[in-house]
């Protein structure tokens, strides 16, 4: 297990899974899961003057400008519960972030466990989007193929609805993934070069890709 507090990133491109497995992860780790997306999600459904800031970011699959983003994080880092570390799955996803992540746990007195990358081939990554399904109560994540829920369009938490994300429509999803490949992917390089990456082949049944990521932890 790596030293406490952990502090630790899921990185990978849009839909290689990195929100279902970090909320399987939390409960081994003890440290919350901290998803940009999902803060966002929560600011946008909440009207708050954030989320009316990033909707329009989001709904066209752009990033949302980096010092609302890192102010954002910062704010739910800072709070109690991230103290004995947490796992940050969609930030950082440019150089800059990346940095300002580095000066945030230097505040914090704290520094980076490890980054796990999560590769899956572009072609699976559509795929994956055109059968992405949420809960609208929980934000619980399926895919019709891969991991259906037990009765059509109803969680199998809650039952909650189940809806497709607006930017998990084609054009949209193309969109992300040219911005995954232009401003996120040079974390791959940043994160090898100080030797903390380890990567993880995220094409697999989510159940083996889960353990391969909780081996790589364990291991840190
Ligand atoms: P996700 O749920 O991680 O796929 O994020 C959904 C959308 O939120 C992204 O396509 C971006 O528009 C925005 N977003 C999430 N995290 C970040 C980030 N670290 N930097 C900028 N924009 C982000």
């Amino acid at each position: 297990m790596p030293k406490n507090p952990a502090y630790l990133i899921l990185l990978g491109p849009p839909m290689s899974g990195k929100g279902t497995q970090a909320s399987h992860l939390i409960e081994q780790l003890g440290i919350p899961q901290v998803s940009s997306g999902d803060l966002f999600r929560e600011n946008i459904k909440n009207q708050t003057r954030l989320g009316l800031e990033a909707k329009d970011y989001i709904d066209r699959g752009d990033l949302v400008p980096d010092q609302v983003t890192i102010g954002m994080v910062e704010d739910r880092l800072n709070r109690e519960d991230c103290a004995a570390g947490a796992l940050l799955d969609g930030f950082p996803r440019t150089i800059f972030q990346a940095e300002a992540l580095d000066g945030i746990l230097a505040e914090l007195g704290a520094s980076l466990s490890g980054v796990i990358s999560v590769d899956v081939p572009e072609d699976v990554l559509v795929e994956r989007a055109s059968g992405r399904r949420i809960c609208r109560l929980c934000g619980q994540s399926y895919n019709l193929t891969s991991n259906p829920p037990q009765k059509d369009g109803i969680c199998d938490l809650d039952g909650g609805e189940l809806y497709q994300r607006e930017d998990d429509k084609p054009g949209t999803v193309r969109q992300r993934l040219a911005v995954y490949q232009a401003q996120t992917s040079p974390l791959i390089e940043f994160y090898r070069s100080r030797g903390i990456l380890k990567e993880i082949n995220g094409d697999k049944p989510i159940g083996d890709v889960g353990k391969d990521i909780a081996a790589v932890i364990a291991g840190l």
